[in-house]
């Protein structure tokens, strides 16, 4: 015969097993299957947990059949929760699944720099002219990164251009010029070309320079070509660039390949031409963006073209300066540094 304490424990087991079947038909989620687990389990008051507990009451002779309905009684309780918990799988799965009516997320699929966006941009301009697109090699010799181009040899005016010597014959073009000498030695006018590319100085990098930057420079070759043709070509090209109402301005310059020669500025962008202490164009209102020219007579004489029959002009334009300017970028290293939080931020039209 069970003892009375055994008596009360089967009933209290029965009783714990029963309020499992009903519990457990009412479990409808995650939340409700954890409370179900904590009122059968939980370490202090938990119904299982408390029958354990109880067993110390017993003597020796009882204790193995009390626990063995409690262990009974852990089983069930363990397997109710994990069949619940295999039936609300789905649901609950169902019910943190993503929203489809957010939008998408979509995959970064790479694009180009924002300088060759840039580039591109600039071509797009003269491609629309009638201009063609030339390349030619970044390490050149001296005659055709200066001599051709009206430097003569110890001319002073070469230390404007900071010089990377590859030994005594070569060196990393300073600009991209030689392509003019080589496209004019290969082709008679008449020549409308553009020029973009790397070109390298001896230059400490800071804000504003780098040993390695890229340019565009045109050329135009023919007969009754003016200065007029440079002035208005530039102008549009700056105005398909920087919108129709910039202000574009000709200062008279020097270059030793080019004259007459000027320099193109335009208003500033950052501050309208309001700011004096303006740091993007000094406070004067204008920004300085290329160079020009017509084509020196002693130049086309380097390569057999007639000046007496023949005239032309030429430009150049620091693509990451201007790009710089454009997008009211502070420094230049950005460039190149591949932080593709940089990166991303430029799409063009
Ligand atoms: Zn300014």
């Amino acid at each position: 015969m069970d003892s009375p304490e055994l008596l009360r424990f089967r009933t209290a087991v029965d009783a714990a097993r029963a309020e499992l079947a009903r519990a457990s038909a009412e479990v409808r989620d995650g939340k409700a299957l954890e409370e179900l687990r904590r009122l059968f389990l939980g370490r202090k008051r938990g119904r299982v947990t408390q029958l354990f507990e109880g067993l110390r009451a017993f003597e020796a002779a009882e204790k193995r059949e009390a626990g063995r309905l409690a262990n009974d009684l852990k089983t069930e309780v363990q397997a109710v929760l994990g069949e619940a918990e295999s039936h609300l799988a789905v649901p609950a799965e169902a019910g943190t699944e993503e929203d489809l009516t957010l939008p998408g997320e979509r995959p970064y699929g790479g694009a180009p720099h924002p300088l060759r966006l840039f580039q591109e941009e600039i071509e797009a301009v003269f491609l629309e002219m009638g201009f063609g697109i030339e390349e030619g090699p970044e390490i050149e010799t001296d005659y055709y990164n200066f001599e051709a181009l009206n430097f003569p040899p110890h001319h002073p005016a070469r230390d404007d251009w900071d010089t990377l010597y590859i030994g005594d014959k070569l060196l990393l073009r300073t600009h991209t010029s030689p392509v003019q000498i080589r496209v004019m030695e290969k082709r008679k006018p008449p020549i409308r070309i553009i020029i973009p590319g790397k070109v390298f100085r001896r230059e400490t990098p800071d804000p504003t320079h780098l040993p390695m930057f890229f340019q565009v420079e045109g050329l135009v070759v023919g007969e009754g070509v003016t200065f007029a043709h440079l002035k208005g070509t530039l102008e549009h090209f700056i105005r398909r660039l920087f919108g129709e109402r910039i202000k574009v301005r000709f200062r008279p310059s020097f270059f030793p390949f080019t004259e007459p020669s000027a320099e193109v500025d335009i208003e500033c962008l950052s501050c309208g031409q309001k700011d004096p202490a303006c740091r993007v164009c000094g406070g004067t209102g204008w920004k300085e963006i290329l160079g020009s020219g017509m084509v020196d007579p002693h130049v086309f004489k380097s390569v057999n073209i007639d000046p007496e029959k023949y005239t032309g002009w030429a430009f150049g334009l620091g693509i990451d300066r201007t790009a710089m300017f454009a997008f009211g970028i502070p420094d230049i290293r950005l460039f190149f540094e591949n932080d593709l939080r940089f990166n991303r931020q430029f799409r063009l039209k």
